[in-house]
Order: structure tokens, then C-alpha cells, then sequence
């Protein structure tokens, strides 16, 4: 009912305001080499696991400083895998952030373990350190961060308390492949690290992801459980070095990545700090053009690290403002911007309640963020004008 009061009101107006063609929300940068590089790969007939995901590994292993490398398929699956490989399973919790996309709570649900939820700080919208003590029992295995929007944890605090009760550490890194934390740089600071290129993310694969690990008995065993569970190097079996024997010693998953998707993930790790860079503009012009609105803006990156500058979230200030989150959204749209929201909390998705009894209340910041939080697009393919629209839509939504 108010929904359609809104759009009576305000569409005339908006849609002659409004930009000709409707402006994806992350829409992804595809560049001409990534574009060759997939027909080469379709040439080669080879476009499974193959040559071109050990180079992918091996430059993003360069890329991060890291020990080990394992490409497979999405984030999901490698925080789905790291459990697995750190022995996380049925009798075992896991701490969690409720503040993140509920692929991170799905792959502790997969483990067989339990998820414990966390609130977040309201500032950094990031897990509150100060309450993962509380949360942790003799069941809890390990802790799961999520570094969001591409602002680092509190990874020195974060990472004394894992050590402290012996706990693991997994970073989820699918905002946060440029982030760094005090020099270093995230995903190095756990046991795993998980990354994502899924089309939405700073750089893509289409779907994709990445594991970096410390130790190579945590590697090995993902990589054998990315394939069936099959000895290592078992998609060499059909070279011209003559087929060879597997074993299988897991019931694995298919979690591996395709060369097919390799050949995106080369091109596009090689321009990941002209994307940064572009990215970090585009959001330095929204705070700059957003200040005055009836709006929270992110904070700036706190000093000693790196912001991966993901998503610009901002959170409509509902006691300054007579619209919702939703009717921002619906403006949003009708003038041809497309905005994301992340996230609504885990604890308030039906499944969550209805498996592990969370429910409304229990986690106030993350549900604050969650009545108030709209994210504006940020992708490097956006040109000067579309943040210009971006601006305009905000303002006039906003009425101002
Ligand atoms: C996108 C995302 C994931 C999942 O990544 P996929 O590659 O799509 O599986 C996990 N965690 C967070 C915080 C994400 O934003």
C-alpha cells in the first residue's frame, strides 16, 4: 500500500529525470586480452582443469604473499572445503559474523557444524571482537571472519582470541582481495584464506574462487577433496604422459575450477590495481557528493590498512527521513539505478530461526544495519557520468 503510494507520487518525475539505459548494479569490466585468452582456451580443446588454472594459482599465490594456492569454483565452496579440511564437522561450532552474505553461515551448515552468530561493530560493519569471547563453548572448532565491504577486522585482537581457546582461523575474503591489515594482507593472517570472483566481485571469473592456505597438509587435502576426493594431480590422468591410476581416499566434492574461467581470472588479477584504483575514486567521489543527505556514510579506512573498496554502503538515517530502505530502493530503480542490499542479517532469514532458533532482537547492530543499509554501485566500468546519475538519483530520492 505505501509502496504503491510511493510509485504514484514519484515515478512522473523520476522518469523524466531518469538515465536512458538502466545502470547494472556490479556489472563487470571484461577487457579484450581476457576475452582472447577464453577463444585461445576454446581452441585448445583443453577447458577443464588444466594449464591455465595452475598459472591463475600461481599468480594470485604471488599476488598474496601466500603459501598455497587452490582455484576452484566459488567462495562458497572454499570455505565450504576449509572447514572440511581443518577437521570442522558434526559436533563442532563455528563463530560466524551475522553481518554477511549467508553463503559463509550456509558452508558451516554443510560442514555439519553449527553456527554460532556474531553481531558486528555498527561502525566497521564488521564482526565485534568484543563479542566473540562470550560466544565461544568447549564445541566451538573454529572462527570464520568476513572481511566486509573490504575493510579489514580487528585481525590483531581476532587472532589472539583464536589463538588463546586454539581455535582455526578463516578469513572470508570475497570482499577483501586487496585488503591488508597493519602490512598484511588478508587471507594471510588465518589458517585459509577464501576469495571470490563471482561476477559481482573485484575481479571475475564469472563464477569462481580461490583458497590460499599456510599450511600444505590443509592445501593438499582441499585440493583432493575439490575432486572427488581423488589422489592428487588425478586431471593429469588423461595427458600424453599415459593414463594414471587414482585412488580415491574421500568422498570429495566437484568444487575444481575451470580453465575456461582461468582464462578470465589472468587478465583480470594483472589489472587489479587500476580497478583499485578507479574503484577507490568512484567511492571517495560518493562520500564527497553524499555528505550533506540525510544519510551514513562509511567510515574512512582506519589508518595502517587497506580498504579493498568493495561495496559503498550507505545507511539511511530513518530518523531524518519519512521513507524506508525499501521505498529508497524502489526510487533507486525507477530512476534506472540498480543498488544492491547487503546484507540483511543471517539471524533474521527464515531457515536460521527455523533450524537454530535465532530470532529477531538478538543481534541489534547488525539489524540496525540491516533496516537502513543500501549499496550504490561501484564497479571501474563506471564512467564519470554514471556516478554523476548515481548522485542525482540519491538527491532527488532523497528529495533534496
Ligand atoms: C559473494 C560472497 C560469498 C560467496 O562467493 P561465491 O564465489 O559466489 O561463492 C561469500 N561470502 C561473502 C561475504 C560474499 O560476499
Amino acid at each position: 500500500m505505501r509502496i504503491l503510494l510511493c510509485k504514484r507520487r514519484l515515478s512522473p518525475k523520476y522518469l523524466s529525470m531518469a538515465r536512458d539505459e538502466f545502470l547494472v548494479f556490479g556489472s563487470p569490466l571484461i577487457e579484450e586480452p581476457e576475452i582472447a585468452e577464453v577463444v585461445e582456451c576454446l581452441r585448445s580443446g583443453w577447458i577443464g582443469t588444466g594449464p591455465r588454472v595452475a598459472r591463475f594459482e600461481e599468480r594470485f599465490r604471488e599476488y598474496k604473499g601466500a603459501e598455497h594456492a587452490v582455484a576452484l569454483n566459488s567462495c562458497t565452496a572454499a570455505l565450504h572445503l576449509s572447514l572440511a579440511a581443518l577437521g570442522v564437522g558434526p559436533g563442532s561450532e563455528v563463530i560466524v559474523p551475522t553481518m554477511t552474505f549467508v553463503a559463509t553461515s550456509n558452508a558451516v551448515v554443510h560442514s555439519g557444524a553449527v553456527p554460532v552468530l556474531v553481531d558486528c561493530e555498527r561502525d566497521s560493519q564488521n564482526i565485534d571482537p568484543d563479542l566473540i569471547e562470550a560466544a565461544i563453548t568447549p564445541r566451538t572448532r573454529a572462527i570464520v571472519v568476513v572481511h566486509f565491504a573490504g575493510r579489514p577486522c580487528a585481525m590483531d585482537r581476532i587472532s589472539a582470541i583464536a589463538q588463546r581457546h586454539g581455535l582455526a582461523l578463516i578469513e572470508d575474503c570475497a570482499h577483501a582481495i586487496e585488503t591488508e591489515f597493519q602490512g598484511r594482507k588478508a587471507g594471510t593472517m588465518g589458517d585459509v584464506g577464501c576469495f571470490s570472483f563471482y561476477v559481482t566481485k573485484n575481479i571475475v571469473t564469472g563464477e569462481g574462487g580461490m583458497a590460499i592456505a599456510r599450511r600444505r597438509e590443509v592445501a593438499d587435502r582441499m585440493r583432493t577433496l575439490a575432486l572427488h576426493g581423488m589422489t592428487k594431480d588425478a586431471w593429469r590422468r588423461f595427458s600424453d604422459k599415459g593414463y594414471v591410476h587414482y585412488d580415491v581416499v574421500d568422498a570429495g566434492f566437484k568444487y575444481n575450477m575451470m580453465d575456461l574461467q582461468a582464462a578470465l581470472g589472468i587478465h583480470q588479477l594483472a589489472r587489479i590495481e587500476r580497478y583499485w584504483k578507479r574503484r577507490s575514486e568512484i567511492w571517495n567521489a560518493y562520500c564527497e557528493a553524499l555528505r550533506e543527505l540525510p544519510v551514513f556514510l562509511p567510515n574512512a579506512p582506519a589508518s595502517g590498512t587497506r580498504h579493498a573498496y568493495h561495496l559503498f554502503t550507505l545507511l539511511l538515517d530513518l530518523d531524518h527521513v519519512t521513507l524506508t530502505r525499501d521505498e529508497l530502493l524502489e526510487r533507486m530503480t525507477s530512476q534506472k539505478i540498480g543498488v544492491g542490499v547487503h546484507y540483511r542479517a543471517v539471524h533474521l532469514h527464515p531457515f536460521y530461526q527455523e533450524r537454530y532458533g535465532y530470532r529477531a532482537g538478538q543481534f541489534p547492530a547488525a539489524e540496525w544495519i540491516s533496516d537502513r543499509t543500501l549499496s550504490l554501485p561501484l564497479s571501474p566500468k563506471l564512467k564519470d557520468e554514471d556516478v554523476a546519475d548515481v548522485v542525482g538519483a540519491v538527491e532527488r530520492a532523497l528529495g533534496v
